[in-house]
């Protein structure tokens, strides 16, 4: 097996690019090798880590893409070739208690954590079978995929649905060559989360909590998902992995021997 990390001579596109998580998985396909497209809808600040990117000698390029939009999910995916590695990262987070969602936030949430990346998934997924080369596809799911913590029950719902759909699309895709997975980041501070990392009662709690006792940052992201994108993960298929510095595997106490 050549370089297990090398994208060398694939297309990306990582939807959901222009921040965060998915920046930074933008970032490390395309330093891997990957021409990596970088979508979302900020286009501006799409071109410019684009531009960026390739100053850096990297091959990458911004398109527009609303995942609540699905004419906007048709007119992206048909003004592509086909791609190797989709990377379905975009997402939106509201916490509030259960009974006080609205229909609307419901609604919105919905549209964009699961029938917008289904959509996409569906079209690129299709091209990427007539192309017949074999694939990647990722979906970033979230310890909401696999656990249940307060008042984030719309968005558990989406993070759920989307682990089984790469459990699913990975059993009906296996045959065509395409691998799917999920990874399930922890707590990350960016945009998303900002603001409720700012009360030092959050980090004093995570460090009663976690093994590794601090929230990760989106680079830590990142490597896991270039490896699922690489050679290296052609027998992984159909997990979720929780990159979370053991939150969801450990506890911490204060008994010492
Ligand atoms: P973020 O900084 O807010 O980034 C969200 C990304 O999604 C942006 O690039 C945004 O781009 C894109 N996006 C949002 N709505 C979109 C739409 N309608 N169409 C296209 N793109 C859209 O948040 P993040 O923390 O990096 O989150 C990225 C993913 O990781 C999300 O799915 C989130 O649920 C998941 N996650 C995050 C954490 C965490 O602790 N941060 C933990 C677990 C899972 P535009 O606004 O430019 O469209």
């Amino acid at each position: 097996m050549d370089n297990i990390f090398s994208l060398q001579g694939k297309t990306a596109l990582v939807a959901g690019a222009s921040r965060g998580i998915g920046l930074a998985i933008a970032e490390a396909m395309a330093a891997a090798g990957a021409r990596t497209i970088l979508a979302a809808r900020s286009i501006d600040k799409l071109n410019t880590h684009a531009a960026r990117f390739r100053e850096q000698g990297w091959q990458a390029g911004a398109l527009a893409l609303d995942v609540a939009s699905s004419e906007s999910i048709r007119a992206a995916a048909e003004s592509l070739d086909p791609v190797d590695i989709l990377v379905n990262v975009a997402g939106a987070n509201l916490r509030k208690p259960f009974e006080q969602y609205t229909r609307q936030e419901y609604d919105s949430l919905l549209q964009t954590n699961l029938h917008g990346l289904m959509e996409l998934t569906q079209r690129v997924g299709s091209r990427m079978i007539a192309a017949g080369r074999g694939g990647k596809i990722i979906f970033i799911g979230s310890l909401m995929s696999i656990l249940g913590l307060p008042y984030l029950s719309v968005y558990a719902i989406t993070k759920g649905a989307l682990a089984q759909l790469a459990k699913v699309l990975a059993a009906e895709w296996g045959k065509y060559g395409i691998q799917v997975n999920c990874i399930a980041p922890g707590f990350i501070i960016t945009d998303l989360n900002r603001a409720m990392w700012q009360d030092p009662k959050m980090n004093e709690w995570i460090r009663g909590v976690q093994a590794n006792p601090v929230p990760g940052k989106p680079e830590d992201i990142a490597p896991l998902a270039v490896f699922l994108a690489g050679a290296g993960s052609r027998y992984i298929t159909g997990q979720v992995i929780a990159v979370d510095g053991g939150y969801s595997t450990t506890g911490v106490w204060p008994f010492q021997p």
